[in-house]
């Protein structure tokens, strides 16, 4: 026969690895009870018990013995009886689930007063004001939260005595007061319930219990949960502790009493030492709800300095004993120290690389756990400059967090606008609807990008994200209005070009005004090399450490010397992935224009041939400043309108024109020859390579000339060229054929010996399922994440993410969006399958990814166990894959420390 099922452990009984059965709190307090620490002793109701409560409507049977028998043992351990008429026995009654969640649920205290017991109290404790105050919260709280009644009936009461009594503060009122108020409550309670406070202080206990268990699902823990993907069926332990009080009076100072909150270590900054707030004469919740200003805990020392040596002494105990930054909730009652929480503490990215650090240099962790401490949402925090944030700044809108940081600048309402002001000094801030690739050289100008539309994955947050900029995408409260250059905001708000604004990318607000900016040290140290103080040094030593563990090798996504070299300072080992389709921008666009209007070969040759010098000088500068380390360049791919005007608009110009001009007419034509319904699955990629003559050839003559340029320079060029969007091997032996022709003409020509790798991204579905051949021709895959999962799901990511997105994150047809984190059964299997049939055939097979999954920490977990070689993201990316590289390769080895 199986044993039955235990529904309530003393503190004794249990520890810290019982959290999902005693909830975190009391597992807390078991640990501490176990190894020696003041804990005022009592029991914890499982979370089993609160399932079968929520599944049934019912407790188990059993519990009602067992917390009887458990309250008879605290009972006979305290000397007293619960709610007995002489020197009461008093409880608090605590919900604490298995993850912590921060106000959610119900606490009761001071179970066990009475009529008769309350007088007990009083004459107990010497203080008959303290008494009726306990009674009063008692019904207060029980009638609330057990009984239903709505709260502000009983702050009426309270502020209709205080008004009597001409006082501002709860604390003034006197015994007499509280005991009328008293009546009152109950009075409230009969009349709204037509029941009375119960006396019988088991049956108040019992009730409260239950209430603690109903709370589990009121509203805000059901959001809140929501919000921090916590189960809802673990259900809430709860926690009966023998009531200690800090607010018996402080009038003797060598028995004063007070109630605070200590952190082994500061949770904001990780420095080293004591830190928290003490309150004296107070309860436990006083101090977490306000209510009162509290003193810093050092000023413990001076008032109570027994209490506060052994407090010190206890977070030392706790620290060593958890090996982490610890957080106590404690009261001194009369002079006698008491620990009433412990859990491993909260803290901010800054701390949490302070304290692992630290940790590890004290030796009470090792550098691979120091490791698992930290992770690269973190690191990438702190690399953007930030705002001071205060608590009174309104944004003007929210919108999406697409890129972090935070930005100052003046609205402007076009990338001309943007560029122009920028040359002027000025600082800016681009406001469009949504951007496109006309925008981009607005959006290197300005600091900070704004849009009303799209999401983190739509063209203004990709860019943004790649070049290290601030940007808040999809603010749609704002009406943006290009042509009167100014946004209207929800209330009516306008802010007119010109305007100063704050961005803050890591949030997701606007702001009116400058916010005042705090720049990051550590986004400077990792460029520099140079630590400037303890968190550089830090976040140095954690990437060193994730360097000499990791598996996986990080390359850039960069298609500038500029981005290359910053790229290379972050620690990139290489380029995974080098775009064309920038070089085509700018002032080349008459170029590349004159090529798509050519109507013979030789026109058209002529317009590459111009174009041949400029891609070779992208090149070398790019080889130069990734010297000695791979550097992956994709042929052109996105289809050629994007580089033609806008159609609409052309065709505006046309119209109004008094004299249309020939070159308009010319343009407008190829821009209808060329127009796609779906142009994201038309003419790009490969095909454009192969339907356009001489376009491959002149980029393949570039890279190869660029190396000899290198090699002649005596440098040291690395060239890999990347064939996008192949979706069979045929293309890809097409392009291969053409690239090694281009390539052996120029060796020939100048009698340099070219070993340029040449690959194919893996973009498309059929390509994954087809890898076995496509291998073949292939010296390696880079898998494009972006287009396989756009192809795979069969959606289009502007425009999906910019209407039905949001409805489907709200309704959790997906937790995340898989242009964020890679999605593992769909697009992950498409990727494992591609990897394991490419290398059957192909053992030398190099394998990356380049999509923007290859900067995203759950992401490069994937990729590190599916057995890539290499991620490749932006820049600013770089840091954050390096460690989370690291510390997906200690995972294979560490399982995660569960106690966090
Ligand atoms: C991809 O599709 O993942 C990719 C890197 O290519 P792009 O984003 O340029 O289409
Ligand atoms: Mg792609």
């Amino acid at each position: 026969m199986s044993k039955p099922t235990k529904y309530v452990y003393e503190f004794a009984e249990g520890g810290r690895d019982m959290a999902a059965l005693l909830g975190g709190k009391g597992a807390g307090l078991a640990e501490m009870t176990r190894i020696g620490l003041p804990v005022p002793p009592g029991f914890t109701v499982t979370t089993d018990a609160c399932k079968v409560y929520l599944e049934t409507g019912g407790e188990p049977p059993e519990l009602g013995v067992e917390a009887v028998q458990a309250l008879a043992r605290l009972e006979q351990t305290m000397g007293r009886t619960l709610g007995a008429p002489d020197d009461p026995l008093l409880v608090s009654v605590r919900s604490g689930a298995r993850f912590s969640m921060p106000g959610m649920m119900e606490t009761i205290l001071d179970i066990g007063l009475n009529d008769q017991s309350v007088t007990g109290l009083a004459k107990a404790s010497g203080q008959e004001r303290f008494a009726w105050d306990s009674y009063r919260r008692l019904i207060q709280m029980f009638g609330h939260t057990v009984m239903g009644v709505d709260g502000d009936l009983f702050e009426q009461a309270i502020a209709e005595h205080k008004a009597r009594r001409a006082v501002a503060d709860d604390h003034l009122l006197d015994t007499a007061e509280l005991a009328l108020l008293t009546e009152e409550f109950k009075a409230i309670i009969r009349k709204e319930t037509g029941e009375d406070f119960p006396q019988d202080p088991a049956d108040q206990l019992f009730r409260a219990i239950l209430a603690v268990f109903d709370s589990w699902n009121t509203e805000r823990a059901r959001v809140y949960r929501h919000r921090e993907h916590i189960p809802a069926d673990l259900g809430t332990a709860v926690n009966v502790q023998a009531m200690v009080f800090g607010n018996l009076g402080s009038t003797v100072t060598s028995e004063s009493s007070g109630t605070g909150v200590a952190f082994t270590r500061d949770p904001a900054t990780g420095e080293r030492g004591m830190y928290g707030d003490y309150l004296p004469d107070a309860q436990g919740e006083d101090v977490v709800a306000g209510v009162r200003d509290a003193l810093p805990i050092s000023e413990l020392k001076a008032l109570d300095p027994r209490a506060y040596a052994e407090l010190c002494d206890h977070l030392r105990t706790l620290e060593s004993h958890y090996r982490d930054l610890c957080d106590v909730e404690f009261t001194v009652e009369r002079g006698k120290l008491w620990i009433l929480q412990t859990r491993v503490g909260k803290r901010t990215a800054e701390a949490a690389f302070r304290i692992a650090h630290d940790l590890s240099q004290e030796r009470t962790i090792t550098p691979d756990e120091a490791l698992t401490r930290v992770d690269g949402t973190e690191l990438t925090r702190l690399m953007f400059p930030r705002f001071e944030t205060r608590s009174t700044d309104v944004p003007l809108a929210h919108g999406v967090p697409a890129s972090p940081g935070a930005a100052v600048g003046v609205a402007v309402f076009d990338s001309a606008e943007a560029v122009r002001r920028a040359a002027a000094g000025e600082h800016t801030v681009l406001v469009r609807r949504e951007t496109t690739p006309d925008d981009l050289p607005g959006m290197i100008a300005a600091e900070a990008v704004l849009t009303s539309r799209g999401g983190k994955t739509s063209h203004a947050a990709v860019v943004a994200r790649g070049m290290g900029k601030v940007c808040v995408c999809g603010a749609e409260s704002l009406a943006v209005d290009p042509v009167a250059r100014r946004l209207t905001t929800e209330s009516g708000v306008v802010v007119s070009e010109g305007d100063t604004v704050s961005v803050d990318g890591t949030a997701g607000t606007v702001h009116l005004g400058a916010l005042p900016l705090t720049a990051s040290d550590v986004g400077h140290a990792l460029e520099t090399g140079v630590s400037t103080g303890p968190l550089t040094e830090a976040v140095q030593g954690a990437l060193a450490h994730a360097d000499s563990v990791r598996r996986l090798e990080v390359r850039a996504n960069a298609d500038t010397p500029e981005d290359a070299a910053r790229a290379r300072s972050l620690g990139a080992q290489g380029i995974g992935l080098c775009r064309t389709e920038h070089m085509f921008l700018g002032e080349r666009r008459a170029l590349v224009e004159a090529m798509i209007l050519a109507r013979d070969n030789t026109t058209r040759e002529r317009a590459l041939e111009a174009l041949l010098p400029l891609q070779r000088a992208d090149f070398t500068g790019i080889l130069k400043a990734m010297d000695g380390l791979p550097v992956t360049i994709r042929l052109l791919d996105p289809p050629l309108h994007e580089f033609l005007p806008d159609r609409t608009e052309l065709a505006v110009r046309l119209a109004s024109a008094a004299h249309p001009d020939v070159h308009d007419r010319e343009l407008l034509d190829a821009v209808e020859r060329m127009h796609e319904q779906n142009p994201m699955l038309g003419l790009r990629g490969v095909r454009l390579g192969l339907a356009v003559p001489g376009l491959m050839a002149m980029q393949v003559r570039a890279v190869a000339e660029a190396v000899v340029q290198r090699l002649r320079d005596g440098g040291r060029p690395c060239a890999e060229i990347m064939v996008p969007l192949v979706g069979t091997v045929e293309e890809l032996r097409l392009a291969r054929a053409e690239a090694e022709r281009v390539l052996a003409e120029v060796a020939a020509e100048t009698g340099e010996a070219l070993a340029c790798p040449i690959g194919t991204m893996i973009e498309l579905p059929r390509a994954a399922l087809t890898a076995g051949s496509i291998a073949r021709f292939a010296d390696f895959f880079s898998f494009g994440t972006n287009d396989l999962t756009q192809t795979t799901w069969g959606l289009s990511r502007d425009d999906a993410e910019a209407s039905f997105f949001p409805l489907y994150l709200e309704k959790e047809v997906f937790g995340v969006s898989p242009f964020e984190t890679i999605d593992q059964e769909g697009v992950g299997r498409l990727v494992q399958l591609a990897l394991d049939e490419g290398r059957a055939v192909n053992s030398r097979l190099e394998t990356g990814v380049c999509g923007e999954h290859g900067g995203d920490p759950e992401s490069i977990h994937f990729f590190h166990r599916a057995g890539l070689d290499y991620v490749s993201c932006s820049p600013f990316r770089i840091p954050a894959a390096r460690l989370e590289a690291g510390r997906a390769a200690l995972s294979d080895t560490i399982a995660a420390d569960d106690s966090r």
